[in-house]
């Protein structure tokens, strides 16, 4: 059994304070902001649990009042969130009213490596919203729960939780009995597959990671849920992840990336905007930096092609 917990204060509380501080949002609602931190602890636990050298992108498209809400956390757990909220969220929303009112929305989980090869397209997973009778699911840990049983053929327990101060996450996860990630290098040779749902181990320890209460994960350290949960288990811990090597925020826009969608856009394109408002200016919705790009900016970008202008005009 391999197990992850997570906890994030500031990387955290820095996506909330960009939010707050962007004119044209505003803050989150609070079932927003609960929904998009659980999202970040879970993204956050995947990548530490598969360690995959690329950003892992943990997304839900939504068919309620949020139509989108993205996390994007890298190797080196530099990561950022957004949420796109276009309608009324009630106080009380639950999960479905907020992204799932027809049956319509989805989970997307994409794994974009961080050197492509050449027509490499990024390995995607999708799964519902809904369970395996149809039902809503309102719990997020369960749709992810799904998302894992598919894709890597492995039972997995989530326990999520999120407020304005902090982000965290339980992740357990039984290890396949044969391969590289078994640690007990044994040689049994029972099929993978004959395990899931009926490990009695697996079965003993998710029982008791899914007593752990949203109050629970959001108050105590880890050392005292730990104790709580497994004190009866033999537990081999690792050194938690400190200093640069932890999560934290960190936006990948940059002026070159915007310039390149300008581009994108075509000559004919950017001029009709340059026209029409006399600059083109894009905000990132992940950090809040605005890039403005007068006509000067502009020609001198379809001129060159290549040739990008210096990135000192950032405006955080
Ligand atoms: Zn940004």
């Amino acid at each position: 059994m391999r197990g992850v917990l997570v906890r994030l204060g500031g990387a955290w509380t820095e996506i909330l304070r960009r939010r707050a501080a962007n004119s044209a949002t505003g803050s989150y609602p609070l079932p927003v902001q609960n929904m998009l931190g659980e999202m970040v602890a879970a993204a956050t636990l995947m990548q530490s649990n598969i360690k995959f050298n690329g950003s892992l992108i943990l997304q839900v498209l939504g068919d309620g009042p949020v139509k989108l809400a993205v996390v994007e956390v890298q190797a080196d757990f530099g990561l950022r969130a957004t949420a796109t909220v276009t309608g009324d969220v009630p106080l009380e929303a639950s999960l479905s009213q907020m992204i799932n009112v027809s049956n319509q929305g989805k989970c997307a989980i994409t794994l974009d490596p961080q050197t492509r090869f050449p027509g490499q397209q990024p390995y995607q997973g999708v799964v519902p919203l809904v369970g395996d009778a149809r039902e809503k699911l309102e719990k997020f840990s369960d749709v992810l729960e799904h998302y894992m049983l598919q894709s890597e053929q492995l039972d997995t327990t989530l326990v999520l939780a999120a407020d304005d101060k902090v982000a965290t996450g339980l992740l357990i996860q039984r290890l396949p009995l044969e391969g590289v990630g078994n640690l007990a290098g044994s040689r049994v040779s029972l099929a993978n597959e004959d395990e899931i749902g009926s490990n009695e181990h697996y079965k003993r320890i998710a029982l008791l990671a899914s007593t752990l209460k949203r109050e629970e994960l959001l108050t105590l350290d880890a050392d005292t849920i730990l104790r709580r949960l497994f004190w009866e288990e033999k537990l081999l811990r690792f050194a938690p992840l400190a200093g640069d090597s932890a999560p934290h925020f960190s936006c990948t826009c940059s002026r070159e990336r915007v310039s390149r969608m300008i581009l994108g856009l075509g000559a004919d394109e950017a001029q009709s905007i340059i026209s029409e408002r006399g600059e083109i200016e894009v905000g990132c919705d992940f950090c809040g930096a605005h890039y403005r790009f007068d006509p000067i900016d502009v020609a001198r970008l379809f001129r060159v092609p290549g040739d990008l202008p210096p990135s000192s005009e950032t405006v955080q």
